[in-house]
């Protein structure tokens, strides 16, 4: 659209208002002018109007006069009543020598011309006359067969004062053409002088009125109204509009009316004022122009600063400063002011943003995303590529610790130190706050294998004794994880990698460590693993195994051990030491427990049905213990059991929190559970803790039982822990018996129970009736002869 610029709306605008104002100041001045030309013209209109009344006056009346002095002649009077037209004749003959009237005549007692009784004007005239009964002169227009005549006439009395008349004496002017120039010469304006007569039909005509045409109706209207208000009007004329005024002519006689019409063409009145209205135009035209180029302008001034804050707008949003210049003193000098108060914080707000983002605000060290940009720009500009890049993360240990201990502004203090201490020894080196514990250096360049060593000597500067403030020193320990960049990898997480890396430090319980990437695939699996196992569980994927423990005392398999198997589609057999770790870290170990505890529930009381009086160990997670309102449910699933069930616990499940540990086993032992303290020998066991397990039995880790034969050590830890679970009034079960000669050897210990491949590994259910009623019928076939460990081996 055209008008679609600011600048060009208001031009417009003014240009239209100013444009219309000047049109109505012009057509007032133009009204004012044409009325004035009109008052003007009517006056000296009706001022013609008066001179040729008086004109036609004075004419009538000199010819009136000479008539009179003809009238009054005896002679004559005699004569004319006597009929002498000869005598007559010669009187009126001198007297119209003087007069100069167009045309004369006297008319006789009978009422017709005396002379040229063949004129048909003479004829009209004593026509016009013949009614009249007053005896004075008269003197009227008289309109017959297209023409006007001026008639003058004077009765001729049969003596002065007598009461009868003898005749008339007439003359008669022609109203034509040159009389009306004559006429029209003597006017002060050019004004055209025509004689109107009306007709029977009430319209109003001039001598040639059968050319007016269509024109008649309005000359008549206006000639009407003009006698009735006696003013000039306009009317439209021939020649185009004119200003005209019409008078009343008194008639000679008859009905007739009719009327003298002046009329003055607009175009000649205006005439005389054609330079003032010239002057006008010029003046209109003139402003016009000047209004135009005004508003032009000031639209300008308006819309350039406009333009100029748009712009800056425009600089601001895509961070090109955004100041505007503009030294006006008026409001949009103010508007430009305040645009650029705003600019000039909003860019400083951006930059404390920035600043804020990139850094750590408590030691105002650079943050982790400082660190990683620093990073991309090594790799960008090929620094990385060309000397190696090691990224160092340190982390203080037990920095939790030291923070709940000595505040957190201590804390932060204290990295703050460990900073000062690595940019001693690292001049050059880009050094950020990772996170609370943990400070990252990027060493460059660096090569692989000088990543390790230069890692292990910070952690050599750091293990120490670091005074934190002026006065107060800590004892402070690190972890490293370290990671180098190496030339052909473009990873984009590479401080995620050291901070993995250090993760595994601390795991594995070293100093430094290097980033692994098999342990960071394991992790990864281990989520997807998670996922897994939650789905399997939903699905009720998992079996149980069982196997069978030998008792020494009856010489058969009196109890089983359930042990969970998972068989994944796609993976195979997960190892239940793998997906239980991930149950019990993500809660999974609850539903797990219970789905063991019901198949074995079930499992038990189906083989009791076949004769069998089977004792079942469960494996019940340390973690559960804490948590009674799962102890509540296992306990109630445990009551619907047909046979023994023996619960297995892990001793260093009871001692991480030896008091609900203890409260939840006393509760199972009431219930009538039995309890066993599983991989006895592993944990870092506690006597004092041992003496307060309300145990049945203890489970020696198959680690020692299996090396029983060969070493020394080992034979005699199995020995005193049977004896000390005897003392405690335990029973022992030995796990792990693979061979015959461990079998022997844990009998002769005096050991109760044996668990192992040596007698049989873990079955599905559907395999363990068969091996019952097999096994303890071999048993009893060799009056229990323990030879059955080494039968079982072959299995
Ligand atoms: P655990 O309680 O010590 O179970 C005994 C483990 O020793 C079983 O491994 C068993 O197959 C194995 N084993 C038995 N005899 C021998 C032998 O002669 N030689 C050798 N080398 N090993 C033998 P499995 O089934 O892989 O179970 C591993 C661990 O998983 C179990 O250790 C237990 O801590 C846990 N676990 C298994 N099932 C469950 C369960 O249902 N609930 C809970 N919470 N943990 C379970
Ligand atoms: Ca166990
Ligand atoms: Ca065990």
């Amino acid at each position: 659209m055209v008008l679609k610029r600011l600048s060009t709306r208001l031009s417009a605008l003014y240009g239209a208002l100013f444009a219309f104002g000047l049109l109505m100041t012009a057509l007032a001045g133009y009204l004012s002018i044409v009325g004035n030309a009109r008052q003007t013209a009517q006056s000296e209109l009706q001022a013609a109007a008066r001179v040729f009344q008086r004109v036609w006056n004075d004419g009538a009346e000199v010819q009136a006069a000479g008539a009179l002095l003809l009238a009054h002649d005896d002679g004559f009077r005699k004569a004319l009543q006597n009929g002498d037209a000869d005598t007559v004749g010669g009187d009126f003959a001198v007297l119209q020598k003087r007069i100069k009237a167009d045309m004369g005549f006297v008319i006789g007692a009978d009422g017709q011309p005396m002379q040229g009784r063949g004129d048909p004007v003479a004829v009209a005239v004593a026509a016009a006359l013949q009614g009249a009964r007053d005896l004075h002169p008269r003197a009227g227009v008289l309109s017959f067969a297209s023409r006007a005549y001026q008639v003058v006439a004077v009765p001729v009395l049969r003596a002065v004062g007598a009461p009868d008349r003898l005749g008339w004496i007439v003359f008669v002017s022609q109203l034509d053409a040159v009389e009306m120039q004559r006429l029209q010469a003597l006017a002060p304006v050019p004004a055209t002088a025509t004689i109107l007569t009306q007709t029977q039909g009430g319209l109003w005509m001039d001598a040639a009125g059968s050319e007016r045409g269509a024109d008649a109706d309005s000359l008549s209207f206006f000639v009407d109204k003009s006698l009735r208000t006696r003013a000039a009007s306009l009317m439209s004329g021939r020649g185009g509009q004119a200003v005209g005024v019409a008078t009343q002519l008194d008639s000679l006689g008859g009905d007739q009316k009719n009327a003298l019409l002046l009329s003055y063409p607009l175009k000649a009145a205006l005439r005389a004022y054609r330079p003032a209205l010239s002057a006008l135009i010029a003046i209109g035209v003139l402003g016009l122009v000047f209004v135009v180029l005004t508003s032009l302008y000031l639209a300008r001034s308006l819309s350039r600063p406009i333009e100029a804050l748009t712009q800056a707008a425009l600089a601001l949003r895509e961070g090109r400063g955004g100041q505007i210049d503009i030294v006006a003193k008026d409001e949009m000098g103010e508007l430009a002011d305040a645009f650029n108060d705003m600019a000039a914080s909003i860019q400083e707000r951006e930059r404390d943003i920035t600043r804020l983002a990139k850094c750590d605000p408590a030691t105002g060290l650079p943050n982790r995303s400082a660190f990683e940009d620093h990073l991309q720009a090594l790799r960008d500009s090929g620094v990385a590529e060309q000397g190696g890049v090691a990224i160092v993360c340190i982390g203080v240990d037990r920095y939790a610790h030291i923070r709940a201990v000595w505040g957190v502004a201590y804390g932060h203090t204290l990295m703050a130190r460990v900073q000062d201490i690595l940019g001693g020894i690292f001049a050059k080196a880009y050094i950020a706050r990772l996170s609370g514990d943990t400070l990252g250096l990027c060493l460059t360049p660096c090569g692989a294998g000088q990543a390790l060593p230069l890692a292990r000597a910070i952690a050599a500067r750091l293990d120490k004794r670091i005074r934190v403030t002026d006065d107060q020193s800590l004892d402070v320990r690190v972890s490293l994880g370290v990671y180098h960049l190496a030339r052909s990898r473009a990873s984009d997480d590479c401080v995620e990698r050291a901070l993995i890396a250090l993760d595994q430090a601390r795991a594995a319980k070293v100093k430094v460590a290097s980033f692994d990437p098999r342990v960071y695939s394991e992790l990864a699996d281990t989520l997807l693993l998670t996922d897994q196992l939650h789905a399997a569980l939903q699905n009720h994927d998992m079996m149980v195994h069982y196997q069978p423990k030998f008792s020494y005392r009856e010489g058969r398999i009196t109890s089983a051990e359930a042990l969970v198997r998972w068989n994944h589609a796609e993976r195979g057999f997960v190892s239940p030491q793998r997906f239980v770790a991930i149950a019990e870290e993500t809660g999974a170990i609850r539903d797990l427990t219970l789905q063991v505890l019901q198949t074995c529930i079930d499992d038990q009381r189906r083989l009791k049905a076949e004769g069998f009086d089977l004792d079942i160990s469960i494996n019940y997670s340390g973690r559960l213990l804490s948590d009674e309102a799962f102890n509540q449910r296992a306990l109630r699933l445990c009551r619907q059991a047909v046979g023994r069930i023996c619960l297995e616990i892990t001793e260093t499940a009871v001692i991480d929190d030896p008091r609900i540990g203890l409260a939840a086993i006393n509760t199972f032992v009431e219930a009538g559970l039995e309890i066993s303290i599983d991989d006895f020998g592993t944990g870092l066991s506690s006597l004092a803790y041992l003496k307060q397990i309300p145990a049945h039995e203890l489970k020696i880790d198959r680690a020692f039982v299996m090396e029983i034969e060969s070493g020394q050590r080992d034979a005699l830890l199995v020995r005193s822990s049977i004896d000390l679970a005897h003392g405690l009034g335990m029973k022992v079960t030995a796990e792990g018996v693979e061979t015959r000669a461990a079998f022997t050897l844990l009998q002769a210990m005096g050991c109760d129970l044996a668990q192992g491949y040596g007698i049989a590994r873990p079955m599905p259910f559907e395999a363990l009736a068969p091996f019952l009623s097999d096994f303890n019928g071999v048993v009893s076939d060799v009056e229990r002869e323990p030879a059955v460990g080494e039968r079982r081996r072959a299995v």
